[in-house]
Order: C-alpha cells, then structure tokens, then sequence
C-alpha cells in the first residue's frame, strides 16, 4: 500500500554502504520506521536531508508483514531553526523525542502525539523557562500513551485521599496513609503538586501554559515526574540525568 503523511524524523542510522533508516513520528501512522535507498550514495535522490526534528512530506511502500517500509519520496518541509542555535533548547528538544521513541509503539496511530510534539517544539523555541514544557510534554505524553500515573484515588484501596498523600512509582500512583506502608520507597506528595499533575494531564496546550507553579511544587513535580519515568520504563532512562543537567542551564529565544 502506498502511502502518504507528514512525519517528524526522530532519528537516522546509515544501512549499509548507501542507504539510511530514519524513524519518523507521522501524523497519521505514528512511529514507522523507513529505509531510503541510496541516500547516501546520491544524497540529492530526496529533498530532504533528515535533520534531527525536521518536518518532512513523505511516500512510503506500507509493508504488510514488516515494521520497515520503503521510503520513495521525503521532501523536506520545515524545521525548528531556532532549536538549532540553542545547544541547551536542542538537549531538551532531544529529550522529548527520545521519549516519543521510546515510549509509542511502531504504527500505533496517534495524531494528537503528533500535535504534541509540534505544540512543544514550537513553544520551545519562543521560551525563556523551558521547564514547565518540559513537565506539561512529558505528562501529557504519558496520557495519551496510556502510562500516565493515577491520581483520582488510592491506586490500592481506591478510596479517595482527604488528607496525606503519597506518591507511589511501584504502584503507579497515590497511596492514602492506610496503604503507604506497602511501598517502602512512596514518598509524601503536597496537594500542589497533585493539582498540577491533574491541571497539566487535563488541559490542552495553550491552556497549561498559562499555569504558573510555585517553587515548592516545581522542585516535588520534577523529582516525582522524572523518578516516574525511570522506574516505568523499560531501559533505564540514561537521558533524565542530563535533563536536570539541561533544566539548570539558561537558554535564550530566537
Ligand atoms: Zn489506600
């Protein structure tokens, strides 16, 4: 089946002497990966040079019993020049396609991951705090893709929680006090940090941007966000450390 789609390339490796493997996040296929033949050997055969992020228009040979098609056309598109010229804006920008790769599966279609990415790659680029997108990226991502953490209640007796919280990673969300005992490593969580979650995971874009957050409750978001992803995902997140890293650091807008 041919197809066609807009597609962000969230990396490349070279495959064999001339061609090369991109894996694309597209709007209406989700993660695919492609093969472009000969790209390398005569690097004008596409209008596109694969750019880490960059936006491209592409035709593909859709396989039936393969995750790897066979890309006939990439035209380059757009970019987010502005990423380019901020080594810092580029790390983060880094980090949230590593995650987008990590965490969809191949060609599970989702256009509103795909919306995303652009919302968040767009306002990286005009932002001064890149934290908060950072944290309203990750934990939206987390609930579109199903894993993100359960704050309505108890995760273990579901009774909902009036006084103290506390933030489970083992069980994947909130414990009431009764409970907190069956995970030794839950840490107590403040009612800001759980109204931020909640605000960010169900909100749209323009909406969450507007949300300022406390430095109390920013210092709790981070570490509970990031020691979340580490304990769920399957590898070992190499890139959370460098993020803390990248967040410290100031970045200029374009
Ligand atoms: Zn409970």
């Amino acid at each position: 089946m041919i197809c066609r789609d807009e597609a962000i390339v969230l990396k490349t490796r070279d495959f064999r002497e001339t061609s090369k493997i991109a894996v694309f996040y597209s709007k209406k296929f989700g993660k695919i990966s492609g093969l472009l033949k000969g790209i390398r050997k005569d690097p004008k055969k596409f209008a596109s040079r694969l750019d880490f992020l960059s936006i491209n228009e592409i035709i593909f040979y859709r396989k039936r019993f393969s995750e790897l098609h066979l890309v006939s056309q990439c035209d380059f598109k757009n970019e987010f020049g502005c990423l380019k010229s901020d080594v810092t804006k580029f790390g983060l920008a880094g980090f949230c396609a590593e995650l987008v790769y990590s965490i969809m599966p191949p060609e599970d279609a989702h256009p509103e991951v795909y919306g995303l990415l652009l919302d968040f790659l767009h306002s990286l680029e005009d932002t001064r705090a890149p934290q908060k997108l950072i944290y309203n990226f990750t934990l939206k991502l987390l609930s579109l893709s199903g894993f993100q953490p359960h704050l309505e209640s108890c995760v273990i007796c579901r009774k909902s929680i009036k006084e103290k919280a506390f933030f489970s990673n083992r069980f994947g969300g909130l414990l009431c006090p009764e409970c907190s005992h069956k995970d030794a490593q839950c840490e107590g969580i403040i009612a800001g940090t759980i109204a931020t979650i909640l605000f960010f995971q169900n909100s749209n874009w323009p909406e969450s941007l507007r949300l300022d957050i406390l430095p109390s409750v920013e210092r709790q978001l981070s570490r509970v966000i990031f020691s979340f992803l580490d304990f769920h995902l399957e590898k070992k997140f190499k890139s959370v450390k460098m993020l803390n890293e990248l967040l410290d650091r100031k970045v200029n807008i374009c």
